[in-house]
């Protein structure tokens, strides 16, 4: 039994802090409207930007990754535009909520929990929407471990329409490739405490030039997530209202040694760890709820044997095992089990939590 004192965190974000971030939230605040922050947000900005591979504007947010999804929204979407929303779990419906709540005419395309979107599919139905001004959906979706076609999507959606791409890659960026200006993504949202290695706080958007011109064009009311504001206060080198420093100082941190490293081998390290999860998992018998082709390089979703109690699965590994596992959400409550390797992990974590789902789905299916 493992009794570190600190649990093996493996939920799909908050990730862990490793112990040099730590020390830097722990950090002093400083000036917000001062030449300090100035120098670190301007660099900090560069190096989004270069995370994602684009010349488009790039902006820190004060707020969750939903945050980031609604400025998406807010900025792009008014009353009675026809939206496409490509919903494969949770948090695809989430956006699609958001662009409802601002008025949006939301067209839902629906999967079974575990699959991915079909190319055909969203083919046919952006065909079908007149006038269509934007296309929603997650890239990839934590609540069930599939990453979407995002570069395939991406070229469809231009070649069938003039729609504005809006993507979640709350918990795919910084783990998964995403090439903004190559696959013409108009917002990109994201948030601090996935791959980025940070705690909660701070949302990160793109936003490309069509996003712009559509944002000066509408007439929906915003403010905290009005893209000007972000843009106005950046030309001075300021946040346009306080923000979580302490998040920032470890974002900043995060960023730097990324791209230190290379997006590439980032990239490649998400890939290793999660073909590692994988194939582990098969080794114990467990069965992966998603395709191979894909499953998420960020977040593994298992199947948990259908005489089993979830609630009480996750409780063992965790008194036991010191193991904190995802669980299922909505309607795979009970019936899944996920496992996060985004971020900083070792094969160990990996082990230690395949070997504790494993001996207690066996104890107490006994
Ligand atoms: N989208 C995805 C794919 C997510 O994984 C999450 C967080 N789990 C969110 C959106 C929402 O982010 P937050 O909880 O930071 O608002």
């Amino acid at each position: 039994m493992n009794q570190k004192s600190n649990p093996n965190l493996r939920i799909p974000g908050p990730v862990p802090i490793p112990e040099e971030i730590l020390d830097l939230v722990g950090g002093q605040m400083i000036n917000h409207r001062g030449p300090e922050y100035a120098e670190m947000l301007h660099k900090m900005t560069d190096n989004l930007k270069s995370v994602f591979f684009t010349k488009n504007d790039a902006y820190f947010i004060t707020a969750s990754g939903t945050g980031a999804m609604e400025s998406a929204i807010a900025n792009t979407i008014e009353e009675n535009d026809n939206v496409l929303s490509i919903i494969i779990g949770v948090f695809g419906e989430r956006f699609a909520e958001i662009a409802e709540s601002y008025g949006g005419n939301v067209t839902r395309l629906n999967y079974d929990l575990g699959k991915a979107a079909d190319l055909d599919d969203i083919r046919s139905n952006i065909r079908s929407i007149n006038n269509l001004k934007a296309v929603i959906f997650t890239h990839n979706e934590s609540s069930t471990g599939v990453t979407n076609k995002l570069e395939e999507i991406c070229q469809i959606i231009h070649e069938e329409s003039e729609a504005l791409i809006l993507v979640d890659a709350v918990s795919s960026a910084g783990g998964i490739p995403i090439l903004v200006d190559e696959w013409g993504i108009d917002v990109v949202a994201t948030a601090s405490q996935k791959s980025w290695v940070a705690p909660p706080g701070i949302a990160m958007i793109t936003v490309s030039k069509k996003a712009w011109e559509r944002s000066k064009k509408i007439k929906t009311p915003k403010y905290y997530f009005d893209f000007q504001q972000y843009e106005d206060y950046l030309q001075i080198g300021q946040p346009p209202f306080t923000p979580s420093l302490s998040v920032m100082y470890a974002l900043d941190f995060s960023l730097e040694k990324m791209l230190n490293e290379s997006m590439i081998k980032v990239f490649k390290r998400h890939k290793d760890i999660a073909d590692y999860t994988r194939k582990k998992a098969k080794e114990f018998n467990l069965e992966i709820l998603p395709d191979e082709d894909v499953a998420s390089n960020t977040v593994t979703s298992i199947k948990l044997p259908k005489n089993i109690d979830g609630v009480k699965f996750l409780s063992e590994v965790k008194n036991k095992f010191n193991v904190i596992l995802g669980g299922g959400q909505k309607s795979l409550t009970g019936k899944i089990f996920r496992i996060g390797h985004m971020g900083w992990v070792e094969k160990e974590e990996i082990d230690e939590s395949l070997i504790a789902s494993n001996t207690i789905i066996r104890q107490i299916t006994k």
